[in-house]
């Protein structure tokens, strides 16, 4: 078997949708792992790839030939490394539907969320190309007499990223453009579940001319990841996926020495004032809670309908709901598309049944799959739920809704804050004064008035807080740059040399 994927741009994506390999040192790798996952398309079920469940030994290559690369490409000065970020846009741009189109395929999402995520991820890299920029220190002159203070932004080395099946391409964007933009060379865990789009993702970097080792991949799952975790050359950890995963991530990764970001999961409200918009606000509640299959950490996930008009809006939700029409990614008309895997759909059949059994109403009932091929469920509405229910409480990562009745906002704002999460949260009102009082007192890090997704741009930090979140810089934005650099403070001072200074004499005749 070739070790090198050597092939024309007419094939790569064929060939690459096939074949699952480590990147290491600049070079396509079948790694030793006999273990493999397969690798579904949602839309049908079918077997498309075989990700290797790669080990330590694995991981330890990658992070050798990342710590090879360091000196050089640390070196470069960041004008030209930035270059190579530019040709890389240019590449993803010419690229878009195709990666988009791979989004769809790996993940199942509609090819419109899948090309929306592509452009988050380019928006990213766009940020990164103003690492100059970013990376400026700051000085105070005479901070003592003659003496003057100035700050430096240093890479860290070598850093790593794992990532989660749900936004194969834009999250591993999240943290690869930044990291070495600064200057520091990386190493990539994909998700086991959708390895194909950071495979092409990295392809075009290398064509967009960067040099071998500044970026790897190793496939594989827990291996991997503990193989990550605690090796001694990784400096910084950037982790997004699931609370349980995160905690584990984040105390491993400190207890072994390094910088931890662990961005982790959610259960999102979604509060509706008597006074909302209402045809807008269901438009956005269809999007947040079902779009992506609610397979989206910013996902709704809870309704929390405020005052007098709940049953009106439930009955429109349900209206609204019922009509969704469910369907592959890669149709455009599809507004409701299939779950990862067999496994996490039972998962979510299952919380649908705990619902009803803890007494919610299901006044929507997507248990049945709507076809047969794939991994779908038709769209649920749970009514009547509390905060004593795990529905309510639990992130479930499905299109599933759970409804909650508040007789005031205070009550909504007391409901949400009782979460452990505190991804994000949104507000439908036509009221500054509701809005206002919901800022301050909401406990979540992403807030949206009147916006279903309240997603942050590339130059803002991705910002959930509790449980949500585990360190202290988040992913993207300034806190990204922070994240992987470090600084070193400098006091300078010049002594006065008498004979070699320049006389008063000597300033005046050349004009100072
Ligand atoms: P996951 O935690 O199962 O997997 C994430 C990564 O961790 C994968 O690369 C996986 O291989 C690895 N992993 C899984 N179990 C592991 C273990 N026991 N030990 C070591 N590594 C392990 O998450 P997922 O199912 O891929 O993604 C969905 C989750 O991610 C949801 O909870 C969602 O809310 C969360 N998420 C959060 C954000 C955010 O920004 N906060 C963004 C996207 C997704």
């Amino acid at each position: 078997m070739t070790t090198t994927l050597d092939r024309t741009t007419a094939d790569r994506s064929r060939v690459t949708a096939n074949a699952v390999r480590n990147f290491i040192g600049g070079r396509w790798e079948q790694p030793a792992a006999a273990q493999t996952e397969p690798v579904y398309n949602p839309a049908t079920g079918e077997v498309i790839a075989e990700t290797p469940l790669s080990t330590a030994a694995d991981v330890d290559r990658a992070v050798q030939a990342a710590a090879r690369a360091y000196p050089a490409w640390s070196g470069t000065p960041v004008i030209q490394r930035i270059q190579i970020l530019f040709r890389f846009k240019a590449l993803l741009e010419e690229h878009f539907q195709e990666l988009g189109a791979m989004v769809t395929l790996e993940n199942g999402k509609g090819i419109g969320d899948a090309t929306g995520e592509v452009r988050r991820g380019i928006e990213v890299v766009e940020f990164a190309c103003g690492m100059p920029t970013l990376m400026m220190g700051e000085t105070v002159r005479n901070v003592a007499n003659g003496i003057d203070n100035l700050s430096y932004r240093f890479p860290l080395g070598v850093v790593a990223a794992i990532v989660p099946f749900n936004f194969p391409a834009m999250i591993p964007l999240w943290t690869l453009p930044i990291a070495i933009g600064a200057g520091n060379t990386y190493v990539l865990k994909p998700s086991e579940r959708t390895p194909l789009s950071s495979q092409r993702i990295v392809e075009l970097l290398m064509e967009a001319g960067l040099p071998q080792g500044v970026v790897n991949i190793v496939h594989g799952a827990r291996d991997a990841v503990n193989g990550i975790l605690e090796h001694p050359a990784v400096r910084a950890v950037s982790f997004v996926g699931s609370r349980p995963t995160a905690e584990h991530i984040y105390r491993t990764a400190a207890a072994h020495g390094k910088r931890v970001q662990a961005l982790a999961g959610a259960k999102n409200s979604l509060i509706v004032m008597p006074d909302a918009v209402l045809g807008k606000t269901i438009d956005n509640i269809m999007s947040s809670a079902f779009g992506n299959a609610g397979e989206r950490c910013l996902a709704g996930s809870v309704v929390v309908a405020v005052g007098s008009k709940a049953d009106q809006l439930v009955e429109a939700l349900r209206e609204r709901a019922r009509g969704l029409v469910v369907g592959p990614g890669s149709d455009p008309k599809s507004e409701l598309t299939p779950l990862i895997r067999e496994t996490h759909r039972k998962n979510v059949r299952q919380y649908v049944d705990l619902g009803e059994a803890e007494g919610a109403q299901v006044v929507l009932d997507g248990r049945t799959p709507p076809r047969p091929e794939g991994f779908y469920l038709g769209p649920t509405l749970l009514d009547r739920a509390n905060g004593d229910m795990r529905v309510a409480r639990e992130e479930i990562f499905g299109p599933v809704l759970s409804i909650v009745r508040a007789k005031t906002l205070d009550e909504a704002i007391a409901f949400t804050n009782g979460s452990p999460f505190g991804n994000a949260c949104s507000i439908f009102t036509d009221s500054g004064a509701a809005a206002r009082h919901f800022r301050e007192h909401i406990q979540a890090g992403m807030l949206g008035i009147n916006i279903g997704v309240a997603g942050p741009m590339a130059f803002f930090p991705f910002n959930g807080i509790k449980g949500s979140f585990f360190g202290d810089l988040h992913a993207m934005g300034k806190d990204g740059v922070r994240f992987f650099t470090e600084n070193k403070v400098e006091a300078v001072r010049w002594f006065s040399r008498p004979e070699a200074a320049p006389s008063v004499d000597a300033l005046t005749e050349a004009g100072a």
